[in-house]
């Protein structure tokens, strides 16, 4: 794929290559790897758009894991708030488990932030969050992430598993915006 994309009515740019992001990902791994050694993680992706991210993290990890996935959807009327989201799929105990989120880009922080708080409730000894991008300047939560691949600017981005409007998830390399 060639430096430009244009998905739908928008021109997106390369910004991060897949050489980049293996990169950081294999930094985040080791550190996974070093700290979380003996606790068998639950490593908790959250779908749709951490799915490459989290099979490629994952492959990384040599320690004794297991892997969940869940799916966070709004319950109706609430979607503007973003802080109220059903969990769908999430059938196994966390309690006294050391649990690691995995999500795609954290923005605001308010999806995370609702999920992270039901995750409280079931009683994890842990909980650490793994996620590939963030971006600081639109962030307004306080909860830490642990593993970060890459602070970005707080532009619109598609690939590796980020979609525009469904389309652009089958990328290796993240593309940024051009005329947002
Ligand atoms: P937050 O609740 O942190 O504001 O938003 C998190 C969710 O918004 C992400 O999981 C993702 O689905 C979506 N999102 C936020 N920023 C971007 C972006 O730049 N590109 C894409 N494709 N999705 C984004």
């Amino acid at each position: 794929m060639s430096d430009t994309w244009v998905i739908r009515d928008k021109v997106f740019t390369k910004y991060l290559t897949a050489d980049d992001i293996q990169s950081a990902i294999r930094t985040i791994a080791s550190k996974i790897n070093q700290e979380l050694d003996g606790q068998v993680p639950v490593f908790i992706v959250v779908l749709n758009g951490a799915f490459i991210f989290a099979s490629d993290l994952i492959k990384k990890v040599k320690i004794d894991c297991e892997i969940a996935f869940v799916k966070l959807s709004s319950y109706s009327g609430m979607e503007s708030t973003g802080t109220i989201k059903e969990v769908i799929g999430l059938d196994i105990s966390l309690k006294g488990r050391t649990v690691v989120v995995i999500e795609d880009i954290v923005d605001t922080g308010l999806t995370l932030h609702g999920f992270l708080k039901q995750i409280n409730d079931m009683e994890p000894a842990a909980v650490k969050v793994a996620a590939c991008l963030l971006k600081p300047d639109a962030f307004r939560m306080k909860f830490p992430i642990d593993y970060l691949c890459f602070s970005i600017p707080n532009e619109f981005v598609v690939g590796y598993g980020l979609d525009y409007d469904g389309l652009g998830r089958n990328s290796s390399d993240i593309y940024k915006i051009l005329n947002g």
